[in-house]
Order: C-alpha cells, then sequence, then structure tokens
C-alpha cells in the first residue's frame, strides 16, 4: 500500500508543501513525494529550498507518549515549567524542551485558543485562496496531549507572584519552578479622527485575520487602504493585490520598508508595487477615516487627497508586551530584557521571541525565537548553553519582488555589485569586512551563500 501523503513547514515563512497538491506552479505536480523535490527547487513564499523543511506530524499520526510520561496537573508540581504565550515561541520552546526531557511537568498557558500555525503565513494566504482555518497545522489541545503536556487555552495571566513563585489567572493560581514569558508583541493602535476611527482593523494573529478576512471577503473585490509600509504592510499589500482587491497603501517615508532596505531596494519594491496595481502614497499618512452615505470609508490623507475605502488595515509595527514583566520587577526597556541564557534580571524567569530585548535589540522573526527556544530548552535542562543574538537573513514575502537582507549592525557603506533589472545585490562593506547584504529577485538565491560569508568570518 502507498504511503499517506504528508505536509512539510517551511521553518523560514511557514508555507506549507503537501505532497498531495504540490507546487504546480513552481513545476511540482500533485502527489509529488518530498524526497523527490529537485534541490533547487524553491519554496513559493520565500526562496528557501527543500533543506529548510520539516515534516509536520499529521493530527492522523499521533506521537507515541515517551514511557513514564506522567503530567502532574498545572496546579500541583511546584517545579514544573511555566510557559506564557501560545504563539510560536511558546510552542517551539514546549517542543525543544520535550525533546530534552520527557518527564518534567511542562503548562502552556495562553490568551488565545493555542492552536498552532505558522503567523508568517497570515500574510501570504489570501492569494492562495486559504482560510484563516486552513492556517492551522494542529489544534492547541491534540499538540498538547502529543507533548504530553497541559494546556490552558483563553486564560490571561494577570500578575506574577515571584515570593510565592506562582502565576495568577482568572482560574487560580499556577506554581513554577522555571517561568517562561512567550508573551508576543502587539501593534500599536494609530490615533486617527473621524467617527469610522476605531473601525481600522490591525491582523497579529489568527484571531484578528479571521475578522479581517470575513470583511474582505464579503465584499471581494474590496478596496482595502493599508497604514504602513513595513515588513507586514508591504507583504499584506502584495497578498491582497494577488488576491484581486485594489490596494492603497499609505507610508511616510517615500519608499516601502525604507527602515529594513537601502534606498535601491526599497525604491525598486516601491516601483514592482505599483506595477502590480498597488496605489502607493508616499511622503504622507492617515488623518481620520469617515463613514460615508454611500457606503465605503472616507480615509483623509494628511497630503489633502481624500481615498475610497471598504476596509482600513494599520499595521505600525510592533510593542513588545512587558507588562507582566515590568509589574513582576523584572528589567525591561523596550522588551523585556534577557541575558544570554535567556534569563530576565529575576532568578528562574525567562523570555523570548516577539516580547524579548536581548543587548539591546529585538528580533521579531522566526529564526531567533527557534534558535532561543533551543538555547533556553537546554539551558532548562541543566546545559549551560548562551545564545548569541542574530536576525539573520530576513526573508520578504513580496512576490512582485522577492527580497533577502541581513540588516548591518554597524556603521559601514552598501556596495552596489550587480543591478539587472529586478536582480540587485547590494553588500554592506565596513573597512572591507562584509557586515550585511540585500538581495532582490533571483539573486535571493545567493542569499544562503552570503549568509555562510556571514557567519564564518
Ligand atoms: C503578518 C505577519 C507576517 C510575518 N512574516 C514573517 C516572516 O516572513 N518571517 C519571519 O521570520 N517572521 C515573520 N513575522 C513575525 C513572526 O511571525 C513573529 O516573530 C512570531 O510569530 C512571534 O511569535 P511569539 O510567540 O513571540 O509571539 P505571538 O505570536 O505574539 O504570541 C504571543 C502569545 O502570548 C499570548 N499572551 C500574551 N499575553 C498573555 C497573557 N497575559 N496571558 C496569557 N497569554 C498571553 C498570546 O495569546 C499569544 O498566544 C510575521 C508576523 C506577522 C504578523
Amino acid at each position: 500500500m502507498s504511503q499517506p501523503y504528508r505536509r512539510y513547514l517551511c521553518i523560514v515563512c511557514g508555507f506549507i508543501y503537501d505532497e498531495a497538491e504540490g507546487d504546480p506552479d513552481g513545476g511540482l505536480p500533485p502527489g509529488t513525494r518530498y524526497e523527490d523535490i529537485p534541490d533547487d527547487w524553491e519554496c513559493p513564499d520565500c526562496g528557501v529550498s527543500k533543506a529548510d523543511f520539516v515534516l509536520l506530524e499529521s493530527p492522523a499520526e499521533p506521537q507515541e507518549a515517551p514511557a513514564g510520561r506522567t503530567q502532574m496537573q498545572p496546579g500541583q508540581d511546584p517545579d514544573q515549567v511555566v510557559v506564557i504565550g501560545g504563539g510560536m515561541a511558546g510552542w517551539n520552546l514546549v517542543e525543544a524542551l520535550r525533546a530534552e526531557d520527557s518527564s518534567r511537568t511542562v503548562t502552556l498557558i495562553s490568551h488565545c485558543d493555542a492552536d498552532v500555525y505558522p503567523k508568517p503565513q497570515l500574510s501570504a494566504a489570501a492569494a492562495r485562496n486559504r482560510q484563516p482555518d486552513d492556517l492551522i497545522t494542529v489544534a492547541g489541545p491534540e499538540r498538547a496531549q502529543q507533548l504530553g503536556i497541559n494546556l490552558m487555552p483563553r486564560t490571561r495571566v494577570l500578575s506574577i507572584d515571584t515570593e510565592r513563585r506562582r502565576i495568577i489567572t482568572p482560574r487560580g493560581g499556577v506554581p513554577y519552578g522555571a517561568l517562561v514569558l512567550a508573551s508576543g508583541a502587539r501593534q500599536p493602535r494609530p490615533t486617527l479622527a473621524g467617527d469610522a476611527a476605531d473601525q481600522v482593523m490591525q491582523v497579529n494573529d489568527l484571531h484578528s485575520y479571521r475578522r479581517f478576512r470575513a470583511e474582505t471577503d464579503a465584499q471581494a473585490p474590496s478596496r482595502i487602504l493599508i497604514l504602513g509600509a513595513g515588513l507586514i504592510g508591504s507583504e499584506f499589500a502584495d497578498d491582497l493585490s494577488s488576491a484581486g482587491h485594489q490596494v492603497d497603501l499609505v507610508d511616510q517615508a517615500s519608499h516601502p520598508l525604507t527602515r529594513l532596505l537601502p534606498t535601491t531596494l526599497s525604491a525598486t519594491l516601491g516601483w514592482a508595487l505599483r506595477e502590480k496595481g498597488v496605489n502607493l502614497h508616499t511622503g504622507c499618512t492617515v488623518q481620520s477615516v469617515r463613514t460615508t452615505p454611500e457606503g465605503p470609508l472616507a480615509v483623509q490623507l494628511d497630503s489633502g487627497e481624500t481615498v475610497q475605502s471598504d476596509v482600513v488595515l494599520s499595521a505600525l509595527g510592533l510593542i513588545p508586551n512587558v507588562e507582566l514583566a515590568r509589574l513582576a520587577g523584572a528589567a525591561t526597556g523596550t522588551g523585556i530584557q534577557v541575558d544570554s541564557r535567556l534569563q530576565t534580571s529575576i532568578p528562574d524567569i525567562y523570555a523570548i521571541g516577539d516580547c524579548a530585548e536581548h543587548n539591546g535589540q529585538l528580533l521579531p522573526y522566526v529564526r531567533p525565537l527557534q534558535e532561543q527556544a533551543q538555547a533556553l530548552a537546554a539551558n532548562l535542562c541543566g546545559h549551560e548553553t548562551h545564545y548569541q543574538a542574530n536576525a539573520g537573513t530576513i526573508v520578504i514575502k513580496t512576490p512582485s519582488l522577492p527580497l533577502a537582507v541581513w540588516a548591518p549592525e554597524e556603521d559601514g557603506e552598501w556596495v552596489e555589485r550587480e543591478a539587472d533589472g529586478q536582480d540587485i545585490v547590494l553588500e554592506h562593506r565596513s573597512e572591507d569586512r562584509l557586515t550585511g547584504f540585500a538581495l532582490s529577485g533571483k539573486r535571493t538565491r545567493d542569499a544562503k551563500q552570503y549568509e555562510a560569508q556571514m557567519r564564518g568570518q
């Protein structure tokens, strides 16, 4: 009998390769097995190779619980590891912990449903007509059972009692031996005038994405105005435009993604998005959002222009959720400050993912949280491990102009090595050392090679 089809997850962007569906646009007919994928095949969303894919366990094939794993209930074990946050950081940590230690009691508490899904896919799902629930790779309770941990979904942690080593929730107190904050980050809400200012939407989790898709799909094709042309705003603009919506993208800067990209590339991205049909409004911002008798919202820009829109989406960056840590007395800056063992200023309390700040740096990306989860799991299991902060290559999922960038952390200058239409190579150099790179178009294929140079020198 032939093997059932399997699914593989891109660890960089969360794209799921399903053997049953293949990737016809990428030359893989339905039914192509992972083993048969050629080495030069690229992830349709971020361009990495098949080596960056991992097997997703099928819900139909639960893992065998390792012998001796008898979980105590959340309220019982004072030595347990308690993880706050059921996002990618929380789940990655629990998985890494279980790989090292199958017997310690672990309790994951999350304000959300804690279903497992690759968050980066939120800004890449509409073009493929994937519904929000299609993104869930495994339901939270099922994953908890597979891993042998306690899960408390839909539970907000209210405070941390460091003296009694307990966290406080509306469902009661939970003792901890080690506490991990993986509470993520939220988006700032813009201060806008107008009677429809509170209708402005934000997408930073599956729940908000469901509401957003319900709005945009109800009147498809919709007119969607996105405020903020950073990574998330630019990705959404490209994705929603591919899905057939009319997109207006507004940013104060003169090009999209100016904070991350050298000017040559941000200007090229602006051009590529315009070519695709995105109305790019640069050097301006939104002042007010008002209802109109005709139906659509009237979005007033400070340039004097008014844009008619069905849905307004704000994507203005991230604010780490530091409140629990701050109230407990832990040192915070923009994020929760941690040392190289991922420990906060309070013993036995740790932080990873979008909420954590290491050496003054926030790294709100998937690769860093995976590396942090591995390092912290080792530390929690008694193997002293030091995390080395590094965002690595940031892949931007804008199919109009594929981009890969290693953002420089020191002064230097950008040197153009190649510029052939959309295929551009820029190296960042400081005293003749490579200190970063930015690649676009077909040249994003060189990212691995450049990354090896960065890590090797
Ligand atoms: C649209 C989009 C596209 C992206 N694309 C990419 C990409 O291509 N590549 C990349 O590397 N990164 C990308 N990112 C960033 C990446 O997804 C995040 O860095 C990562 O998912 C953060 O995971 P996290 O677990 O730290 O935080 P979150 O996902 O924010 O999870 C935080 C969790 O904490 C819980 N929580 C918070 N407060 C409490 C409380 N008081 N009590 C209980 N639970 C609490 C929340 O319910 C949530 O479950 C993207 C992000 C978005 C939004």
